[in-house]
């Protein structure tokens, strides 16, 4: 995706989630897709994927990162998945299973 394109369903996301006052980067990162600060409120995503990916997977990402932020908890536990699953449209969910 272009980065125009990332910005634009970053915010799209945000919005869908309620959140506010937050950035993002969109950056080359060496190890990591992408990565939030919880201090900085700043959401890190790495261009090197994001050019390589479609609008679904780069949108997943997004909303992984976010949802750790919405819910405070950069854990993958149960109220992770709950809340990441409300969110995840029925199509991915199904081949998630
Ligand atoms: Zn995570």
């Amino acid at each position: 995706m272009e980065r125009k394109e990332v910005i634009k369903l970053f915010k799209e996301i945000v919005k869908e989630l309620g959140l506010e006052g937050i950035r993002i980067r969109i950056v080359p990162m060496k190890r990591k897709i992408a990565s939030f600060s919880f201090k900085t409120k700043t959401l890190r995503v790495n261009r090197r994927v994001t050019e390589l990916l479609d609008y679904e997977l780069v949108r997943y990402i997004i909303l992984h990162e976010l949802v750790h932020f919405k819910i405070n908890d950069a854990n993958h536990g149960k109220r992770f998945l709950k809340n990441l699953g409300n969110i995840t449209p029925k199509k991915m969910r199904k081949k998630s299973k």
